[in-house]
Order: C-alpha cells, then sequence, then structure tokens
C-alpha cells in the first residue's frame, strides 16, 4: 500500500464570540484551520487537521503549516502509511522542528491505520480506560462578572471543570477575579486557573500566594524556566502548557521538578504519535494531564479525545473542546461530542469523522508527485 495523494484545504472559523486570553493581551476571533486528506493506492483514506489557536498563541500559524506540508508531501508520498514510526522520521528529517505542521498529516496517517485494523483510534493507542472523557469549559477573561456569568453558562451544558483565563498586569484585578470565581464553585467543580504565561514571576508569586485557590495553576509564567523557579515560591499545583514544544522539554520539565502536571495537545507536539508518547511519559512519572488539542473542529477534537479516552482516568483530568466556540460545523453530529459533560467516542473504524467536502470547498493544494 502505498500514500498516492495529500489534499489540502484551507478553512477560517469564526468564533461565536471574540476570545480574550493571556489577561486580556492576546485575543483571538476567527481561527486558520487546515485539512489533509492522504490517499492511497489502495482506496483507504485518512483526514487530520491541525488548527493553531490564532498564531499568537504558539509558534504555529496556518500559513507555516501548508507551506510546511508543501514540503513534507514529498516525504511521504510513494510511501507505506502503516510506516507511522519510520514516516514520522522522515518528516523530522525533512524538516526539524514545526512539530504543528505535521499533526495534521501524522493525524491522517492515524486514521488510515486504524480503518485497516478495523478498530477505533483510542484501541490503537491503549485502549479505552473508559466509557467517555469528562470535557472542561474555557472561560475567557473578563471581569469577575463576566466570567463567572460564562462558567454559569458552562455549568448549564454540563462541564464541572472550568479553565479560567486570568493573568494581567494588575495583580488585584487577577486576586479580584480568582477569588470571586472561587467564591461563586459549587461544591462539586473544579477550576484551573490559566495565566498563558501572562505574568511575570513577581506577578505570579503575589497573585498565588494571597488568593485562596488551591487548585491547578496553569502555564503562570512565559518560560519553563521561571515556571521551575516560581514553583518553589507557592503551594498550588503548576501545570505546564505552552513551554513544552517536544519531549526534551517534558524530560527538562520532570528532571527540574518544574510540575504536577501538563497538557498534552497533539497539534503543539506533532500529531498523536508524539502527543501518545508525551501522555505515556506522563503516566510513567504520575502527572496529570489534559488531553486535548490546541483548536479546530470536532475532527481535531476526536483525534485528540481518542488519546484522552486511552489515557488511564487518574492521569486524565478533563478535556476540552475546541468546537463549542466554532460558528461552523464540518460534521455535524459525528465524532466527539459533549453529553451533558462527557464525551463518548465514535466506534467506527480509525478516527470516526471525516469533514464534509462539499463544506471544504475547493483545495488549497494537491500534491501527488515524489519528491524529486
Ligand atoms: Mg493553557
Amino acid at each position: 500500500m502505498k500514500i498516492s495523494r495529500i489534499s489540502v484545504w484551507r478553512k477560517t472559523l469564526p468564533l461565536r464570540k471574540p476570545y480574550w486570553f493571556s489577561g486580556g493581551r492576546l485575543k483571538v476571533d476567527s481561527l486558520d484551520s487546515t485539512f489533509v486528506r492522504i490517499d492511497t493506492d489502495e482506496g483507504v483514506q485518512g483526514w487530520g487537521e491541525g488548527c493553531p489557536w490564532g498564531h499568537s498563541y504558539i509558534p504555529a500559524f496556518g500559513g507555516g503549516m501548508r507551506a510546511a506540508i508543501e514540503l513534507l508531501a514529498g516525504t511521504l508520498i510513494g510511501e507505506d502509511p502503516r510506516d507511522i514510526g519510520r514516516l514520522n522520521r522522515a518528516m523530522d528529517s525533512c524538516l526539524p522542528g514545526h512539530p504543528y505542521a505535521k499533526a495534521p498529516l501524522d493525524i491522517a496517517l492515524w486514521d488510515i491505520a486504524g480503518q485497516l485494523a478495523k478498530v477505533p483510534l483510542f484501541q490503537l493507542l491503549g485502549g479505552a480506560e473508559g466509557d467517555s472523557v469528562p470535557v472542561n469549559s474555557s472561560i475567557s477573561t473578563g471581569s469577575p462578572e463576566e466570567m463567572i456569568a460564562l462558567i454559569e453558562a458552562a455549568r448549564a451544558q454540563g462541564y464541572r471543570t472550568h479553565s479560567a483565563k486570568v493573568g494581567g498586569e494588575d495583580p488585584d484585578l487577577d486576586i479580584a477575579r480568582i477569588e470571586a470565581i472561587e467564591a461563586a464553585r459549587a461544591p462539586e467543580e473544579f477550576i484551573t486557573y490559566d495565566v498563558n504565561r501572562a505574568w511575570t514571576p513577581d506577578l505570579a508569586v503575589t497573585v498565588m500566594n494571597s488568593v485562596s485557590a488551591r487548585g491547578w495553576f496553569e502555564q503562570p509564567c512565559e518560560t519553563l524556566d521561571q515556571c521551575t523557579r516560581l514553583r518553589r515560591h507557592v503551594t498550588q499545583p503548576i501545570m505546564l502548557d505552552e513551554c513544552l514544544q517536544d519531549f526534551q522539554d517534558h524530560l527538562t520539565a520532570w528532571r527540574e521538578d518544574a510540575c504536577e502536571g501538563v497538557k498534552v495537545k497533539p497539534n503543539r507536539l506533532g500529531g498523536l504519535t508524539k502527543a501518545r508518547q508525551a501522555r505515556d511519559f506522563g503516566v510513567a512519572v504520575g502527572w496529570r494531564m489534559h488531553v486535548e488539542d490546541v483548536g479546530g473542529t470536532v475532527v481535531a477534537d476526536t483525534a485528540a479525545l481518542h488519546l484522552a479516552l486511552s489515557t488511564p482516568a487518574e492521569h486524565c483530568l478533563a478535556s476540552w473542546l475546541c468546537q463549542a466556540h466554532l460558528i461552523d460545523d464540518p460534521a455535524p453530529g459525528k465524532g466527539a461530542r459533549n453529553r451533558a459533560g462527557l464525551v463518548a467516542l465514535p466506534e467506527e473504524p480509525g478516527l470516526g469523522v471525516a469533514p464534509d467536502e462539499a463544506w471544504l470547498g475547493e483545495p488549497f493544494a494537491i500534491h501527488e508527485s515524489p519528491a524529486p
């Protein structure tokens, strides 16, 4: 079996509401998503999606992804799609770094592998650890009242875990936000305060030592070293997200005792192959994790949630679905969906969801020839 064609689509995904994070210094109102379909000479097709959260969240952007895919396609066409590890190494030899650009290609290879094995992806990734994965909301930065209103709306949809976006230059405002949210928190709810690297270490020490919240604080400062040093001065558990770009970063975070948990995101790490490696490492060292993707439609959500479902429940806190923030839906009713706070995964072989090609429209590019 050989890869015969790689088709690429670009779609702009407007958000239902503008989304503010990192203390209001970053704003996103639409996402630039890239869909990939890998065709084989035996008729099996695999789908993947890569969707950075805008272009200012991590070192990734849609234009870079599509340019890199043009380069990477030559390393894949003519190769056996079942050789996922070897093809990942070939992509890394062709283009070191740029993990986000490889993610949709890697996910499409896994979709093909699942279809050939006639099992849903979660089974290839380790097997289901339960019937469903709990979902967490994502609460945009705003005034305490605005953020509590968003939490109440999420609660009505079944969410019991919330990721509240805080962080900024005014520690008093962050303290007020966090204390108000803690006061409004229902007894069975969990809140993660996601700072998205907005605090300098001194602000982080000030805020975290002033609030009553004793749960997770996520990516409080810009760098891994800053977060590691901060951890010596605070008592709350720390989760790392944006500063983990590759497996080496995970090793460093563990060796330096930088955190108690991490976000595992296929699009940030380079696809399901590398996200699984990070997930398995996290299980081995005892981390707690959120397994979800950086952004995208139900296609990206479903790929990440297959990995979440195959993560031992004691290590898998919850997963976010980006689809809840989007106006468009390329596969209504299909794939990973929030049902009163829980997500079950499709039982069809492979990814179990594909975008409607009429919705996708004309391809951005079609790659068919192997590299010269
Ligand atoms: Mg985060």
